[in-house]
């Protein structure tokens, strides 16, 4: 089952989070549980569930979050590669129900993921 959203609480500043980003519209954050030397979760402030509930009225919004995501690897000095994953359903290992980019690197990454 998809817990509670957690995300919610970050963005309302209900509970802490290494934030190393915010603005109007989305924040990253550092992922608690981190897979990689860098491991940054980019959200919206906006609530959608999963990938699969995105709509025409999210075009600039995703536009939005993949320069935010580019520039922070950029900043957080990715220039030899990242990953950018979005876990969409239980099935695909979506835990929290509220979109969130994992953004990965400093490390080499194999292929395909599990
Ligand atoms: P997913 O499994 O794709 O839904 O990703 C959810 C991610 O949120 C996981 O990588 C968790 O480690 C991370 N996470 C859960 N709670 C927190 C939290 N309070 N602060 C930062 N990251 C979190």
């Amino acid at each position: 089952m998809l817990q509670d959203n957690i995300f919610l609480k970050i963005i309302n500043k209900q509970i802490p989070a290494a934030i190393v980003y915010e603005d109007d519209c989305c924040l990253a954050f550092k992922d608690i549980n981190p897979k990689a030397p860098t491991h940054v979760l980019i959200i919206p402030r906006q609530v959608i569930a999963t990938h699969a509930d995105i709509t025409e009225a999210d075009r600039d919004l995703l536009g939005h979050l993949h320069i935010v995501a580019a520039k922070l690897a950029q900043q957080l000095g990715l220039s030899e590669g990242y990953r950018l994953v979005v876990n969409c359903k239980e099935q695909a290992g979506q835990t929290v129900p509220h979109l969130h980019f994992h953004l990965l690197g400093g490390r080499v990454m194999g292929w395909p993921p599990g």
